[in-house]
């Protein structure tokens, strides 16, 4: 699922995509400022 983060430092929320439905915009603060957030681990091994 794709999550969006809230760029206000104040706020930082995560929003879940579904929790945005139509309006791209964060339910806690009403900011309008969303980034996307890759919920991909990158894995590295330490050698
Ligand atoms: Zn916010």
């Amino acid at each position: 699922m794709q999550e969006y983060k809230c760029i206000n430092p104040n706020c930082g929320k995560v929003i879940d995509e579904e929790m945005l439905r139509r309006h791209i915009r964060c339910p806690f603060c009403g900011g309008r400022v969303l980034y996307k957030v890759r919920n991909v681990v990158k894995k590295v091994k330490a050698r």
